[in-house]
């Protein structure tokens, strides 16, 4: 291929020929009933084979538009057939070019009905024996940035033909477990999946139902469970530095802290922290909970029992406003105890503040992202809690735990993950569920409402405002543009301020400056301005319990994830919340969005629901953990083999001696390094 498409290539991510052959079809198209043309039928995609006749360039009127017509002939007849902007096939298909092997050619396409009759519309056109799209089965690619399917697939085959798969891709999967599972060696899976034999089954295909699907999912499975397996033996290796009190006088504080009596689940949360506190190797957990859940009460007992037994303390957040919000709730629970102190950019007297981290005066520091910064030290830092942690890079969690030896961790998320990702993108941690709300909440109402009925909503938005209820409006962000259908953020702003004229409206959004951000944010929470016109900047942690109403405008824009997030910064505080989601046109899966998110305010149940319909992509986050990314399997429809993989992995791992585990160690590592 030329440097140009080299450089689409690369921008998509894919530099080498390796990268190439793990580029799978999504889907395949039977193309190998080859149509005579007097059988062709309009409405419909065939393949066709014969001469290619009078075939001529039609001037249009338009410069950038051309026009190529022709006949493609065959012992039944012969059928127009019309190309647009394709010139380059007048000389292609000149059967008077010297360079001509055969003058039977291969055209895949649509008919349809013409004016004068059926005609084939832009088919591919290929020379017979060579054909790529068509008389066969044909690989559908999924578009690589610039690079389209039927490129790709032109390019597949040029690899496939100078490459022999079966004989040249190494074969990573020990052979019993290929045959424990019946499963062919992986380059003879890629080949039959970019190139699938004239008597393969399509169905079976189309439904990732051949061994090659089984031995691609599975053999991805398995490395990343072999990945998974390894960071956790390297993490159990490590013996724990620092020992925690426990006994009566722990138990007699974590009793005194509280407010209130905890819920069941918060209980066997704080069990689970205390019994990994008294294993041999440092804690790694992850606790996730909905929001609302309490996890706040969870981390400060975790921090008490490192405070109490003589280490310092760190708990990180990801914006300002949610570290200050942090640093009120802990200081008023453990600051008569143990002094407490800020740590974000604009803290002042932040030099003073650290002198007394790094002396010990202080024994917990709550913080942003300032808390990594190199000027930080601790004397002992015993355990990090990390609020919001996909906020964050597994290397910031690292940098923060390196300011102490070997520090237990706790991270925190209030992104349910479904057990299917735990199992992979967090698989190198303990999990902890809150799945229990307290008691007297009552969960926000959910109203999904078409954008023709939003007059109404904002009415009813002035008169709950008017009764003193505060609001938070969620638009997209976009530019305003003629094109996409949904309300710009602009636009938004400019309704809400003229539907709620004399009363004090702010916005924020990402783009703004941070400080300006953050003063409106503050001005919110305070009361002082009574609607919030933002963007999802608000998604995360934001604890403003006198906010009770959430209008979300273009809600089919949002991930449902996201608007569940969103959904949960209302309704935090007695009074219930409500929420109107307004939507423009609906398609498909936007309506089933939708839908569940009327239905269910389970985090979890909305989880592994989003889950099915989007697929794992990004959610997994297996990319920003160094951990190699799946592109054959999918969750949670291959969860049996994700437990297979599990298993073997664990069972293979367990068979290694010393040496034989760093070698695989330093493999997985090699594959994982970037190109
Ligand atoms: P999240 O899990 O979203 O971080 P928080 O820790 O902010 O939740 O808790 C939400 C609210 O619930 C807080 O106001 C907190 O004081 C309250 N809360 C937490 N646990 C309990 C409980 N067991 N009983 C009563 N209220 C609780
Ligand atoms: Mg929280």
């Amino acid at each position: 291929m030329g440097p140009a498409r080299a450089r689409d290539l690369a921008h998509a991510g894919l530099y080498t020929v390796r990268d190439l052959i793990f580029h799978l079809p999504f889907r395949y198209e039977d193309r190998r009933g080859v149509l005579p043309v007097a059988a062709a039928v309009a409405g419909s995609a065939a393949t066709f084979r014969g001469r290619l006749v009078g075939v001529r360039r039609i001037r249009t009127r338009r410069r950038s538009f051309s026009l190529v017509r022709g006949f493609v002939e065959d012992a039944s007849g012969r059928l127009p057939v019309v190309w647009f902007n394709r010139p380059y096939l007048v000389h292609q298909t000149d059967p008077t070019d010297p360079t001509d092997r055969s003058d039977q050619f291969v055209l895949h396409g649509p008919v349809r009905q013409a004016k004068e009759g059926l005609e084939l519309v832009n088919p591919s056109c290929e020379r017979a024996g060579e054909a790529v799209h068509g008389d066969r089965i044909v690989p559908v690619y999924p578009a690589a940035g610039k690079v389209g399917p039927a490129a790709l697939r032109r390019i597949l085959d040029g690899v496939l033909r100078q490459a022999d798969l079966p004989r040249e891709v190494p074969e990573m999967v020990p052979l019993e477990l290929l045959q424990r599972y019946d499963l062919p060696p992986l380059g003879e899976a890629l080949e039959a999946l970019h190139h699938p034999g004239a008597d393969a089954d399509v169905a079976a295909l189309n439904e990732r139902r051949t061994p090659a699907h089984r031995r691609l999912i599975y053999g991805e499975l398995l490395e990343l469970q072999v990945a998974l397996a390894l960071l956790r033996l390297r993490e159990e290796a490590e013996p724990r530095t620092r020992r925690y009190r426990s006994g009566p006088r722990l138990r007699k504080v974590l009793e005194e802290i509280p407010p209130f009596p905890l819920t069941g689940a918060q209980e066997r949360v704080m069990r689970e922290i205390l019994a990994d506190l008294a294993r041999p190797h440092p804690m790694l957990r992850l606790l996730q909970g909905d929001v609302g859940s309490g996890k706040t009460i969870v981390a400060a007992l975790a921090l008490a029992t490192a405070l109490e037994s003589g280490h310092q303390g760190a708990f990180m957040a990801p914006t300002e406003l949610l570290a200050e919000q942090h640093f009120a709730s802990l200081a008023r629970l453990l600051g008569d105890r143990w002094r407490t102190i800020l740590l974000t950019g604009s803290a002042a007297d932040a030099g003073r503040r650290r002198a007394e981290l790094a002396s010990g005066e202080a024994r917990l520091a709550v913080g942003t992202h300032a808390l990594i910064q190199q000027t930080v030290e601790f004397q002992d830092l015993g355990l990090v809690v990390i609020d919001e942690q996909h906020r964050f890079g597994v290397a910031q969690r690292e940098l923060l735990r390196r300011k102490g030896d070997r520090p237990d961790l706790l991270v925190m998320t209030a992104t349910p993950i479904p057990r299917s990702l735990a199992m992979t993108a967090y698989g190198d941690l303990a999990v902890s569920t809150l799945d229990e709300l307290p008691p007297g909440r009552s969960p926000a109402r959910t109203e999904v409402v078409p954008a023709r009925r939003r007059g109404e909503v904002y009415g009813r938005l002035r008169a709950a405002v008017e009764a003193g209820e505060r609001a938070y409006v969620v638009a997209p962000l976009i530019e305003e543009s003629g094109k996409i259908d949904a309300a710009s953020l602009a636009e938004v702003e400019a309704r809400v301020r003229e539907v709620l004229a004399g009363f004090p409206v702010g916005t924020v959004h990402g783009r703004m400056p941070f400080p300006e951000r953050e003063r409106a944010l503050r001005a919110f929470a305070a009361g002082e301005i009574r609607a919030l016109v933002a963007t999802t900047v608000i998604e995360v942690g934001l604890d403003v319990p006198a906010a009770t109403w959430m209008v979300i405008e273009s809600a089919e824009r949002f991930g449902l994830a996201q608007l569940h997030q969103l959904r949960g910064r209302v309704g935090r505080g007695a009074a219930p919340g409500l929420c109107i989601a307004i939507h423009g046109r609906l398609a498909d899966t936007a309506r089933r969005r939708l839908e569940i998110f009327a239905a269910t305010t389970d985090g979890f149940e909305i989880a592994e629901r989003d889950l099915a319909i989007r697929g794992p992509g990004d959610l997994l986050g297996t990319r920003q953990a160094g951990l190699p990314s799946l592109k054959a399997a999918r969750l949670p429809e291959d969860w049996d083999w994700l437990v297979r993989a599990r298993d073997d992995a664990r069972e293979m791992l367990g068979r290694l001696d010393a040496a034989a585990l760093r070698e695989l160690e330093k493999a997985v590592e090699s594959r994982r390094a970037p190109i």
